[in-house]
């Protein structure tokens, strides 16, 4: 962790200069146009080297499908950016310089190009987190096997299109791409149920356990893990520990699956043979431009409630932020939005909305997830001591399932749902009015949720 002291009080003069925005995915993009909606008058420029912004949560979903182009992943079109006078700059910022508070900040563009800022907003999101990988001497990535076709991860548009190639490959063959998909997280459990939906052979390296109670509640969790097998999937109860990488190439897969150009090692010493290797291991936040700047970092940029990082004219939103008091970071798209509407709200002197308990969605073989607030003391057979943990089940619709996790003042910390999205959307409404509810009356499927969050 580096320090530059504690997060700073805001600066009681008026914005009035240019506002810079490092990043133009979602949280990037939600700055400029709230900030145009408040009013906001001065220049604005947006940096990405992926140029206009874009969605990711389809990348795993929608577009891996083929149910959606790359196209109708825009969040917006360049005649946006004209009528909201808002400039776009193609460059990735190689450096941020950042003066005293109330001077002008410098950033520098990987073209050399200097742009000086008022105020500086890093929305620069994550990396994905990559896998040790061993290569053979004569395998032709052997110079750079972070740049091998077949170890991939998922985080932009072209890493859709690398992931189609080997099936493509593959599918040339006349047999089914074999892929290795590592975690069976949110990401890793999406990717498996897109990849079997095209007709690959997936091995998913899930670790021991059930992944994702922490984020659903064990028995939820325990619901859609399952799924990964009843769909042909392979599950090894097993960490991948690292890759090798064999001469044979990608874009040829061999017809026999025992000599294809991967393995993927297991801590207890297996080696499990693919045509490519996909990490869903994690991510980590951007965070070496605010390292640069001398801004306090914990695994993220540390904000305060308003998003304003250590530097008064600094804020930081969406994925790479992490909240003074909270013990991680976020990694969702609500609270990428968010994050983003906040921080426009304080630069534009405007009263910021009051954030909301932090949701998220899922979708995989069929099925639609949602989580609202916490479900960590529903991650175990057992609740946490103090709370209580209530599952709703409707005979009706087998399909549904609800979880809610009240602490020992009877207030809803949480709720999760499978494809029962309104269960979720009254635990929103309870938990942010703080009603106290019957855990009988949530549990009772013939008790309406309506009348619950009334
Ligand atoms: C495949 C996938 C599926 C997902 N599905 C869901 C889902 O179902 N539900 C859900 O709630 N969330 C989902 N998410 C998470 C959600 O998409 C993220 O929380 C969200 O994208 C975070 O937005 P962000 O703007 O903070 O960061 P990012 O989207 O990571 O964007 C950061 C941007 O910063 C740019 N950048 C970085 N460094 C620099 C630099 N030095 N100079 C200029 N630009 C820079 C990058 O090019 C990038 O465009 C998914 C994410 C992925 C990858």
């Amino acid at each position: 962790m580096s320090s530059a002291g504690p997060v700073a009080q805001p600066d009681a003069d008026p914005v009035t200069g240019p506002v810079m925005i490092v990043g133009g995915s979602v949280a990037g993009y939600t700055v400029a146009s709230r900030l145009r909606q408040h009013g906001f008058t001065a220049p604005i420029t947006l940096i990405d080297p992926e140029g206009l912004p874009y969605e990711r949560p389809p990348l795993s979903k929608q577009l891996l499908l083929g149910e959606t182009g790359p196209e109708d992943l825009a969040l917006a079109g360049t005649s946006w950016f004209t009528e909201h006078e808002v400039e776009l700059v193609h460059a990735r910022v190689e450096s941020l310089r950042l003066g005293p508070a109330g001077a002008e900040h410098t950033l520098t563009l990987d073209d050399g190009a200097e742009l000086t800022a008022a105020t500086v907003v890093l929305a620069t999101g994550a990396t994905p987190i990559s896998l040790g990988i061993e290569v053979d001497d004569d395998a032709p990535s052997a110079n750079d096997p972070s740049a091998d076709p077949r170890v991939l991860t998922l985080r932009h548009r072209d890493d859709v299109t690398a992931l189609r190639q080997i099936l493509d490959a593959a599918h040339h063959t006349g047999r089914p791409a074999r892929i290795a998909v590592v975690g069976a997280g949110v990401l890793g459990a999406e990717l498996a149920s897109s990849l079997t939906e095209l007709g690959a052979e997936v091995v998913l390296f899930a670790g021991p356990g059930i992944p994702a109670s922490a984020l659903f509640g064990r028995r939820i969790a325990a619901r859609l893990h399952a799924q990964h097998t009843d769909h042909g999937v392979h599950v090894f109860p097993e960490y991948a520990g690292s890759v090798r990488l064999h001469s044979s190439s990608n874009t040829k897969p061999s017809s026999d699956p025992t000599s294809t150009g991967v393995e993927v090692l297991t801590l207890s010493g297996a080696a499990v043979p693919a045509d490519a290797v996909i990490s869903a291991i994690g991510i980590s936040p951007n965070t070496w431009l605010a390292e640069e700047g001398g801004l306090e970092l914990a695994d993220g940029i540390i904000v305060d409630a308003d998003q304003r990082a250590s530097h008064p004219d600094v804020f930081a939103v969406g994925d790479v932020a992490r909240h003074e008091q909270a013990p991680r970071r976020t990694e969702h798209w609500q609270h990428a939005i968010d994050t983003a509407t906040t921080a426009a709200a304080v630069i534009a002197e405007a009263t910021p909305p009051s954030p909301g308990p932090e949701w998220f969605w899922s979708d995989r073989y069929g099925v639609h997830v949602e989580a609202i607030g916490s479900l960590r003391a529903a991650a175990a057979d057992h609740p946490a001591t103090g709370y209580t943990v209530v599952h709703r089940e409707d005979p009706a619709h087998p399909e549904k399932l609800a979880t809610f996790v009240l602490d020992d003042a009877g207030l809803l910390v949480g709720a999760a749902s499978i494809d029962d999205p309104l269960a979720v959307r009254a635990a929103r409404r309870i938990i942010q009015r703080g009603l106290v509810v019957d855990p009988d009356q949530l549990a009772d499927p013939e008790v309406s949720y309506k009348a619950l969050a009334r």
